[in-house]
């Protein structure tokens, strides 16, 4: 398995050898966060590519697929099991949304919700995210045979005492076995910081 795993990241690193500035980051195994602390507000902002999430990277056609990505979305929904804060800092999941270019707003949206809302809210912002996005609308990016797509979540918590958060811890591992590293930029009160998370060093700190 972990043979199969560096081929394919290793074919995609290749595959896109300059053009797409928003695969400049694809790759298998990695995913990018950004945290930043603002008042009460924590915005995790979280890219990676679908295989780290799930089975594959195109838009599901069978049933089980679609299951995949529904269990995929879920696991994401419940961001409260995935991020754990000090309790001392008394936070709570306020909003995730979920965007891929490849899956419909309707898989992604969290159970029970409506699948209108997901949409439009979710747009991220990203110039790069918008670039995938034109240059292949109706379905992920294809090089070489290959075809690749991310995911990006935007996920927001809110917290009484925020000058007690000092460090989250990221479950994102036990969650999600594909995942390996995360590289994470924080952005919180009075600094910046830049750290690698890994299923053995999987808290940030600041
Ligand atoms: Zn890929």
């Amino acid at each position: 398995m972990k043979n199969i795993v560096l081929f394919v990241a290793v074919a995609c690193a290749s595959a896109f050898g300059r053009p797409a500035s928003a695969h400049e980051a694809h790759e298998h195994g990695t995913a990018r966060l950004n945290l930043s602390v603002e008042g009460q507000r924590v915005e995790i902002k979280l890219e990676t590519p679908l295989a780290n999430l799930i089975s594959f990277e195109h838009a599901p056609s069978t049933d089980a697929q679609k299951k995949e990505v529904r269990d995929m979305a879920a696991a994401l929904h419940k961001a409260d099991t995935l991020f754990i804060f000090p309790a001392e800092a008394r936070c709570r999941l306020e909003k995730v949304s979920l965007e891929s270019e490849v899956l419909s707003a309707d898989l992604l949206a969290a159970a029970g919700a409506s699948a209108g809302l997901a949409g439009k809210d979710a747009i991220h912002k990203g110039a790069s995210h918008k670039d995938a996005a034109e240059k292949a609308p109706a379905g992920g990016k294809e090089e070489g045979g290959e075809t690749h797509a991310d995911l990006d979540a935007e996920i927001t918590f809110l917290c009484d005492n925020s000058e007690n958060l000092k460090r989250i811890e990221v479950r994102m591992f036990a969650q999600f076995p594909d995942l390996r590293e995360i590289e994470v930029q924080t952005v919180t009160p009075g600094r910046q910081g830049a750290a690698e998370l890994t299923p053995q060093s999987n808290v940030i700190g600041w």
